[in-house]
């Protein structure tokens, strides 16, 4: 089987190593030049645009930033729908909104080329372990021709239905991830500003009901001041736009989400695009001027 994957950052890059070393016959590329440099040691082979990766290919893989750019990609000038043979398989990893997948799936299909929707959890660790979490949506008939490959980069490959299903379970399972973000913050905050140190404060957090995957990954990260470096910013806003954007075209009324859109709309604003995706947990420190640090904290 042939495979090419295009967007080699955060996510793809330790997926396409994963794929290199399983053995597959792989071509990759990215915009940045680095990016690609990072993957090909371990035997993929560089191209040096898009067209040139998916030509012939049996498979693309795409893992890119956001439903415009997965749009670009697919139908723009020199996009991977008109270079992808016919009879071959596009699995898009990205998270993305329902309407880019309606539209570039359609076009795809046009083209005589499957499409499953695939987007993917579970952090840098995840992809470099091959243990993501992989939510499918397609046909099913499509996703089992795949499933070894999925096997490769994931732990846990869920085929949850139709198209789509795999973008809406993503975006539904990753908000939580915001707002554990700011709620651990915040009753972080009222602890420390009621004079409990940080570091005991997120002990407590760590073993009560309060406790969450967000308290024990990225708690110590905000007492270390390194906050999180393996998501941008940018991107965490991105996924609450596409959570309202969701809300809204399925009818869901969610307050809380509304609210904390605003909060890391107003953190890209104040610390940039590319900054880490906790520095949402900044803006909180610099409104209440306390920096939630601790120089002592032990991970039980
Ligand atoms: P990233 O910004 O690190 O990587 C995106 C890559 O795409 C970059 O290397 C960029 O150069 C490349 N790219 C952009 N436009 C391109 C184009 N036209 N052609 C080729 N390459 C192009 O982002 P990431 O963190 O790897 O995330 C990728 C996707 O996975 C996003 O949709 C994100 O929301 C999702 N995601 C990320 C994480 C995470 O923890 N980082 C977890 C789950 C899902």
């Amino acid at each position: 089987m042939r495979v090419a994957f295009i967007g080699l950052g955060n996510m793809g890059g330790p997926m396409a190593r994963n794929i290199a070393l399983a053995g597959y016959d792989l071509t990759v590329f990215d915009l940045s030049p680095e990016r690609t440099a990072e993957v090909t040691p371990l035997g993929a082979k560089p191209a040096d645009s898009i067209v040139a990766a998916v030509t012939g290919a049996d498979v693309v893989m795409t893992s890119l930033p956001n439903p415009k750019v997965i749009q670009a990609v697919a139908t723009g000038t020199g996009g991977i729908l008109a270079a992808m043979p016919k009879g071959s398989t596009w699995i898009e990893l990205s998270t993305n909104n329902l309407d880019c997948e309606r539209d570039v799936r359609g076009a795809a299909n046009a083209a005589g080329i499957d499409f499953l929707d695939a987007p993917i959890s579970g952090g840098i660790e995840g992809a470099a372990l091959g243990s993501l979490t992989i939510m499918v949506g397609g046909e099913a008939e499509v996703f089992a021709r795949h499933e070894a490959l999925f096997n490769v980069i994931g732990g846990n490959v869920r085929h949850l239905g139709p198209h789509g299903a795999g973008y809406v379970a993503k975006i539904a399972q990753v908000v939580l991830c915001y707002l554990h973000s700011v709620a651990l913050s915040e009753a972080m905050m009222l602890g420390v500003k009621g004079g409990v140190p940080a570091d005991t404060m997120l002990s407590i957090i760590q073993n009560s009901t309060g406790r969450s995957y967000v308290a024990d990954r990225y708690g110590p990260a905000i007492l270390n001041g390194t906050y999180d470096p393996g998501f941008a910013l940018g991107l965490a806003h991105k996924d609450m736009a596409l959570t309202l954007e969701l809300a809204k075209s399925v009818g869901a009324t969610l307050p809380m989400c509304a609210q904390v859109e605003l909060i890391y709309d107003q953190a890209v604003k104040k610390y940039g695009f590319d900054e880490n995706h906790l520095m949402a947990v900044k803006l909180l420190e610099d409104a209440n001027d306390m920096p939630l640090r601790s120089d002592t904290f032990v991970q039980s």
